[in-house]
């Protein structure tokens, strides 16, 4: 158990697009951590990076975050003592923070021009040394500086690093030293007077009352710039645990190469936020099955940020396939439908099934840039009729066994939703059927005339056409699939025809009976 009064943690994005994975990993230790030692989690947005930053991807932060149920105790929506919590809103606090560090000495004005920098640099490029800052302007005395000012030079301001080490301790990694002269005097109020991201994290973290920062190893060499700012400041500096970044199965930096990567991604392809959230966490720990269905109070229960290694955490998109087709198989029938009428809706079926059908035909990823186009596009997606709604929830348990991720509902079932269609192949394999017309009348008349319109009725007529018929089973089944649905592959055939209702199943039939004719 960590030993502070108040354990007191931040998850702080650049909104600059969806969540990444790695992001959104960061954010569940975080929120896991808090929950675990009764602490408080606050979300703040660091966008102090105008150009990149957008109020849109700030919106799809919160979203991905309430969908994965990390609800924060302090941030944008949560007001507390914290606030504001976009770095956008807090200069005036940086600047108070500024004045400070000046006054106790710790910064200096620099006045050196980005061309003497370039110089610098080269120079010490051509003689195959590291560049830092050489300090031209630490000992500028005050009336050069007031004259310099006065006369309207562009000036940044940089803090004085003192000689010898910085070493802070990370939870993973014991304590970790850096040479202070490989950091040199860095910059931390720019020429136009706006602010450096060191210095505007250790300003939150120090007002927000931060005891543990849990962030990202690619952030690991920032680390003692920002201690040598909290020292500066006469701050506590915090405790850091560095997450191991993650790697694509190929031990490369996980990036668009490797497909999905952000959250909103992965849901657009069918996989289950739940599911994600609990494999984001089972990259690094001892795994057993029965941890899939996990919620988030047993994460909370269970998982501990402190153990976790430090070698990166590879992601591996087929066993998070794999996972989340047990996930979905662990759940009820009716918890399906539910699950599939919101994706479905989020990917745009219902109002255009055939077409969301071909894009889904080109895979998963020509799915999820489809989704994220509509949603940047603020296309609101259609909401299924009551006969679509109920369609979706009769087939839910048809296809129940045989799904991965939700995505898959569309090439084995769109054709439901769909008027009859056959592509020439699937037209060429209905002729190539020895009996087809003939089963495809005789069934059709029998199920106009069923008595009760049940799976078990619509199975006993089906079973007895093949001998009626003097056909094989195999020829009168496949028939029948392809030409209820223009298609080979279909959920159980009897199930099937039944889920049609009786007239749409009867008028699909004598449809593919007339193409044979
Ligand atoms: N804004 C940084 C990022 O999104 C995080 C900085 C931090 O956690 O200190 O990578």
């Amino acid at each position: 158990m960590p030993e502070h009064d108040h354990i007191c943690v931040r998850f702080a994005p650049s909104p600059t697009g969806y969540l990444h994975l790695g992001s959104a990993r960061t954010g569940l230790y975080n929120y896991v951590f808090a929950r675990r030692h009764g602490g408080t989690f606050i979300l703040r947005i660091e966008d102090t990076d105008l150009t990149r930053s957008t109020d849109e991807a700030v919106v799809q932060i919160i979203d991905s975050m309430k969908e994965m149920g990390l609800h924060w105790d302090e941030g944008p929506g949560a007001p507390g003592p914290h606030g504001p919590y976009r770095q956008t809103e807090r200069g005036d606090i940086y600047r108070e923070y500024v004045q400070k560090l000046f006054e106790s000495g710790h910064l200096y004005p620099c006045f050196c021009t980005p061309e003497e920098l370039d110089a610098e640099r080269a120079a010490a490029q051509a003689e195959g040394r590291g560049w830092t800052y050489s300090g031209r302007c630490r000992g500028l005395d005050t009336a050069e500086v007031a004259r310099r000012q006065a006369a309207g030079e562009p000036y940044t301001l940089r803090v004085r690093v003192p000689e010898g080490r910085t070493v802070f301790h990370d939870i993973l990694r014991g304590e970790v030293a850096f040479e202070n002269d490989t950091m040199g005097d860095f910059i931390v109020v720019r020429s136009d007077g706006s602010i450096t991201y060191n210095l505007a994290v250790v300003v939150d973290d120090v007002t927000m009352e931060i005891s543990h920062v849990i962030r990202g190893d690619d952030h690991i060499s920032n680390t003692p710039k920002q201690v040598v700012i909290y020292r500066a400041l006469g701050a506590r500096v915090p405790e850091f645990l560095h997450m191991p970044l993650l790697f694509g199965t190929d031990k490369k930096k996980l990036s668009k190469r490797h497909g999905a990567t952000k959250l909103e991604q992965l849901t657009a392809e069918g996989f289950l936020v739940e599911v994600v959230r609990n494999y984001l966490c089972f990259l690094s720990a001892e795994f057993d099955e029965s941890m899939i269905t996990w919620s988030l109070d047993d994460l909370v229960a269970h998982l501990d940020v402190t153990k976790l290694g430090t070698s990166p955490s590879i992601f591996d998109p087929e066993k998070l396939r794999w996972m989340n087709g047990r996930y979905l198989r662990a759940m009820t029938d009716e918890w399906l439908g539910d699950r599939l009428v919101g994706y479905l809706t989020r990917v745009g079926f219902y109002g255009d099934p055939a077409g969301v059908g071909e894009i889904a035909a080109q895979g998963a990823q020509a799915l999820a840039h489809a989704v994220e186009d509509a949603e940047t596009e603020h296309v609101p997606p259609t909401v299924p009729d009551e006969e679509q709604e109920a369609l979706t929830r009769a087939i839910a348990p048809l296809v129940h066994e045989k799904l991965e991720v939700l995505a898959d509902f569309i090439p084995m079932a769109g054709w439901f939703f769909r008027p009859l269609e056959f592509t020439p192949e699937a037209l060429e394999r209905l002729r190539g059927t020895a009996g087809a017309a003939e089963t495809l009348t005789t069934a059709a008349a029998g199920l106009r005339d069923l008595e009760e319109w049940d799976v078990p009725s619509v199975e006993t007529l089906v079973r007895e056409l093949p001998p009626a018929l003097s056909l094989k089973p195999k020829a009168v089944f496949a028939a029948l699939r392809l030409g209820m649905s223009g298609q080979s592959v279909t959920p159980g055939l009897f199930e099937s025809l039944w889920a049609l209702g009786r007239d749409n199943a009867v008028a699909r039939l004598g449809q593919a009976a007339a193409l044979l004719g």
